[in-house]
């Protein structure tokens, strides 16, 4: 059966759909708008999530400047550990995950935690919320901070606040296909007034307005009005998919192919600012759907023998971008993903290798010891995207292949 009539491309993730009106908008404060919903201080806005975090570095370089070292998971976004590139002297240390999960192992990290280490960044990965506790207990011994990467996660509640909060710095992405989206964009805040204070400084000094880039930006977010749809999307995401994996190139298909040169330093243009105003409004009925929709299919997919569903830690309730589905070894992923990947189902892969296996970041790791429950899940996981445009039929179709897959 070919649920689908080609060309169309659901998102690999629930990205919320940009209307007209969001781009001719005259008026509207993001950042006052993501503080009411939010509940966190009013946030610096940054030209990207990673743009956040180095800020959010280099304000604690200047704290503690004979720490040199973060502690990062060893299975996330590779642009994390590129971040580091733009803090000198940082070196990043990947720190193996708990098995079967997103969470750093706990006496790895405690192992790994010294007097040289300025922070530990904590990942809610896939909008799940991660364990923030046991990195704070474990780095307030060490004197270091924690940084919550909230990229995937805004919307995100921790015991009843939003994610980021328990943290010293929380940041989120509105990078495109997360969520509420400029096209690229930061947030960044901290429960700490003084803190946040100096990362709302930091912000205005380092962060110059490039109307080069903001131009391109403003581009791709009309484009993102024009092309997010199915069948839009096959034409700017679709085809380049397909051509990476026909040459065999997994880590182009997911678009992991970043460098220190990915990462261009400037602040949010107002414009971007007022479009990201207008959609935030509709953001929190959409994760609310989105929440309803993914809860049904995690209990499907929890039907699937040997199969496991990432979900929250206790006290933890987060948004649902996609699900991060661990499949119970590498050959019935291969087999999932060989007749997934180009189906136009929304199912590819998170992160393609664990942040030792991409070239441009092994120049700024410390020297690590292996990680293999990172190297597993990297071999292991794959993603289902939580777009409405995945329909409750063709997500049946999605089980019945993954369960083909699995004999
Ligand atoms: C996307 C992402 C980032 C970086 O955010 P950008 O806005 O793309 O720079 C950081 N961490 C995680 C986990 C991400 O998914």
């Amino acid at each position: 059966m070919i649920p689908l009539t080609p060309p169309v491309e659901i998102p690999p993730t629930a990205g919320l759909p940009a209307e007209w009106r969001d781009l001719l908008a005259f008026s509207g404060d993001l950042a006052q708008r993501l503080s009411d919903w939010l509940r966190i201080p009013r946030p610096a806005l940054t030209c990207s999530g990673t743009a956040a975090l180095i800020i959010a570095l280099r304000e604690l370089q200047r704290r503690h400047p004979d720490r040199t070292r973060i502690i990062v998971p060893a299975y996330t976004c590779p642009l994390v550990a590129l971040a580091a590139f733009y803090c000198p002297p940082l070196s990043v240390v990947p720190c193996d995950l708990a098995a079967g999960g997103i969470d750093m192992d706990t006496r790895r990290l405690a192992v790994l935690c010294d007097r040289q280490t300025l922070a530990v960044v904590v990942t809610h990965l896939a909008g799940r919320v991660a364990d923030v506790d046991s990195a704070l207990r474990i780095a307030a011994a060490a004197g270091a901070a924690v940084i919550e990467d909230a990229a995937q996660a805004m919307g995100g509640r921790d015991g009843g606040n939003s994610v980021g909060l328990k943290g010293d710095i929380g940041f989120f992405s509105m990078a495109l296909g997360k969520g509420l989206t400029t096209a690229e964009g930061g947030v960044l805040f901290s429960r700490d007034p003084a803190l946040h204070q100096a990362l709302i400084q930091s912000c205005r000094r380092e962060l110059p307005l490039s109307v080069g880039w903001e131009l391109r930006r403003v581009a791709e977010l009309w484009g993102y009005r024009l092309f997010y749809r199915p069948r839009g999307l096959y034409w700017v995401y679709g085809k380049a998919l397909r051509a990476a994996l026909a040459r065999g190139d997994a880590v182009a298909a997911v678009g992991d192919d970043f460098t220190v040169q990915s990462i261009p330093l400037h602040r949010l243009g107002r414009y971007r600012q007022r479009v990201g105003a207008g959609a935030v409004l509709r953001l929190p009925d959409f994760l609310q759907q989105g929440k309803q929709r993914a809860l049904a299919r995690v209990a499907l997919l929890r039907q699937l023998p040997g199969v496991g569903v990432i979900n929250d830690n206790p006290g933890g309730q987060g948004v649902w971008p996609f699900i991060l589905v661990l499949m119970p070894n590498a050959a019935s992923r291969d087999a999932a993903m060989n007749c997934l990947w180009t189906a136009g189902l929304g199912v590819t892969r998170l992160f393609i290798h664990a942040l030792g296996g991409y070239p441009a970041v092994l120049p700024l790791l410390a020297p690590a010891d292996a990680t293999p429950c990172a190297d597993d899940f990297a071999a292991r996981s794959l993603s289902i995207t939580n777009s409405p445009w995945l329909t409750d039929r063709l997500f049946a179709e999605v089980l019945l292949r993954l369960r083909a897959a699995l004999v």
